[in-house]
Protein backbone atom coordinates (compact mmCIF):
# COMPACT_ATOMS: atom_id res chain seq x y z
CA UNK A 1 0.00 0.00 0.00
CA UNK A 2 1.09 3.25 -0.85
CA UNK A 3 -1.08 6.31 0.83
CA UNK A 4 -1.19 9.44 -0.78
CA UNK A 5 -0.33 11.74 2.18
CA UNK A 6 3.65 10.91 0.94
CA UNK A 7 2.69 10.99 -2.62
CA UNK A 8 5.22 12.29 -4.84
CA UNK A 9 2.29 13.09 -7.34
CA UNK A 10 -0.45 14.15 -5.00
CA UNK A 11 1.94 16.87 -3.46
CA UNK A 12 2.41 18.08 -7.43
CA UNK A 13 -1.30 18.24 -7.66
CA UNK A 14 -1.51 20.19 -4.79
CA UNK A 15 1.59 22.31 -5.91
CA UNK A 16 3.62 21.36 -3.19
CA UNK A 17 6.33 20.63 -5.36
CA UNK A 18 6.26 23.13 -8.19
CA UNK A 19 5.59 22.15 -11.72
CA UNK A 20 4.71 23.16 -15.55
CA UNK A 21 1.04 23.46 -14.96
CA UNK A 22 0.55 22.75 -18.82
CA UNK A 23 -3.39 21.84 -18.77
CA UNK A 24 -5.92 21.22 -15.91
CA UNK A 25 -8.86 20.63 -14.87
CA UNK A 26 -11.21 19.95 -11.89
CA UNK A 27 -10.37 16.17 -12.69
CA UNK A 28 -6.57 16.08 -14.43
CA UNK A 29 -2.76 17.84 -14.02
CA UNK A 30 -0.53 17.44 -17.27
CA UNK A 31 2.96 18.71 -16.78
CA UNK A 32 6.52 17.79 -18.17
CA UNK A 33 8.44 14.88 -16.83
CA UNK A 34 11.52 15.45 -15.04
CA UNK A 35 13.07 12.96 -17.12
CA UNK A 36 12.06 13.21 -20.77
CA UNK A 37 12.24 9.90 -22.83
CA UNK A 38 11.43 12.40 -26.03
CA UNK A 39 11.13 15.48 -27.33
CA UNK A 40 7.98 15.69 -25.64
CA UNK A 41 6.97 13.55 -22.64
CA UNK A 42 4.14 15.02 -20.36
CA UNK A 43 2.44 13.05 -17.82
CA UNK A 44 -0.82 13.40 -16.76
CA UNK A 45 -2.46 12.12 -13.76
CA UNK A 46 -6.22 12.29 -11.82
CA UNK A 47 -6.41 14.97 -9.13
CA UNK A 48 -7.39 12.35 -6.61
CA UNK A 49 -5.25 9.47 -5.51
CA UNK A 50 -5.60 6.13 -7.42
CA UNK A 51 -2.46 4.04 -7.33
CA UNK A 52 -2.22 1.82 -10.61
CA UNK A 53 -4.78 1.04 -13.14
CA UNK A 54 -4.80 -2.33 -11.35
CA UNK A 55 -6.30 -0.64 -8.38
CA UNK A 56 -8.92 2.00 -9.68
CA UNK A 57 -12.47 1.13 -8.52
CA UNK A 58 -15.68 0.44 -10.42
CA UNK A 59 -16.61 4.20 -10.25
CA UNK A 60 -13.43 5.54 -11.10
CA UNK A 61 -13.40 4.63 -14.83
CA UNK A 62 -14.41 7.85 -16.13
CA UNK A 63 -10.99 9.21 -14.82
CA UNK A 64 -9.19 7.36 -17.44
CA UNK A 65 -10.91 9.32 -20.11
CA UNK A 66 -10.60 12.64 -18.25
CA UNK A 67 -6.39 11.94 -18.11
CA UNK A 68 -6.60 10.80 -21.89
CA UNK A 69 -8.39 13.65 -23.43
CA UNK A 70 -6.11 16.04 -20.79
CA UNK A 71 -3.20 14.38 -22.77
CA UNK A 72 -4.63 14.85 -26.39
CA UNK A 73 -5.43 18.71 -25.66
CA UNK A 74 -1.66 19.11 -24.84
CA UNK A 75 -0.85 16.94 -27.46
CA UNK A 76 -2.70 19.14 -29.94
CA UNK A 77 -1.08 22.49 -28.07
CA UNK A 78 2.21 21.01 -28.65
CA UNK A 79 1.12 20.53 -32.81
CA UNK A 80 2.10 16.83 -32.40
CA UNK A 81 -1.56 15.53 -34.17
CA UNK A 82 -0.04 15.65 -37.71
CA UNK A 83 3.23 13.72 -36.31
CA UNK A 84 1.73 11.55 -33.52
CA UNK A 85 2.28 10.81 -30.35
CA UNK A 86 2.01 7.69 -27.94
CA UNK A 87 0.06 7.25 -24.54
CA UNK A 88 0.49 4.90 -22.19
CA UNK A 89 0.44 3.37 -18.80
CA UNK A 90 3.03 1.34 -16.78
CA UNK A 91 1.09 -0.67 -14.45
CA UNK A 92 3.16 -2.67 -11.79
CA UNK A 93 7.02 -3.58 -11.25
CA UNK A 94 7.21 -5.67 -14.74
CA UNK A 95 6.07 -2.77 -16.67
CA UNK A 96 8.43 -0.42 -15.01
CA UNK A 97 5.95 1.48 -12.70
CA UNK A 98 7.90 3.46 -10.28
CA UNK A 99 5.65 6.04 -9.08
CA UNK A 100 2.37 4.56 -7.62
CA UNK A 101 -0.09 7.33 -8.08
CA UNK A 102 -2.08 6.77 -11.71
CA UNK A 103 -0.20 8.43 -14.53
CA UNK A 104 -0.61 8.74 -18.30
CA UNK A 105 2.51 9.22 -20.40
CA UNK A 106 2.40 11.00 -23.50
CA UNK A 107 5.09 11.29 -26.11
CA UNK A 108 5.86 12.59 -29.00
CA UNK A 109 8.34 14.60 -31.28
CA UNK A 110 10.22 11.94 -32.59
CA UNK A 111 10.30 8.24 -34.10
CA UNK A 112 9.16 5.09 -31.92
CA UNK A 113 9.65 2.07 -31.57
CA UNK A 114 6.96 -0.78 -31.56
CA UNK A 115 7.01 -3.19 -29.62
CA UNK A 116 8.32 -1.33 -26.65
CA UNK A 117 11.67 -3.14 -25.07
P1 LIG B 1 6.63 5.20 -14.33
O1 LIG B 1 8.02 4.62 -14.45
O2 LIG B 1 6.06 4.99 -12.94
O3 LIG B 1 5.69 4.79 -15.42
O4 LIG B 1 6.81 6.77 -14.55
C1 LIG B 1 7.18 7.65 -13.54
C2 LIG B 1 7.67 8.87 -14.23
O5 LIG B 1 7.71 9.94 -13.31
C3 LIG B 1 9.09 8.72 -14.80
O6 LIG B 1 9.06 8.91 -16.21
C4 LIG B 1 9.88 9.80 -14.06
O7 LIG B 1 10.84 10.43 -14.88
C5 LIG B 1 8.80 10.74 -13.59
N1 LIG B 1 9.12 11.45 -12.37
C6 LIG B 1 9.65 10.93 -11.24
N2 LIG B 1 9.79 11.88 -10.31
C7 LIG B 1 9.34 13.04 -10.86
C8 LIG B 1 9.21 14.38 -10.36
O8 LIG B 1 9.56 14.70 -9.22
N3 LIG B 1 8.72 15.30 -11.22
C9 LIG B 1 8.32 14.98 -12.49
N4 LIG B 1 7.85 15.97 -13.24
N5 LIG B 1 8.40 13.73 -12.99
C10 LIG B 1 8.90 12.77 -12.17
ZN1 LIG C 1 -1.07 10.31 -5.06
Amino acid sequence: MHSSADCLFCKIVAGKIPVQRLAEDDAALAFPDINPQAPVHVLVVPKLHVESLDEIKDDQWPLVGRIHALAVRVARDKGLTKSGFRTLFNTGPQAGQTVWHLHLHMLGGRSMMWPPG
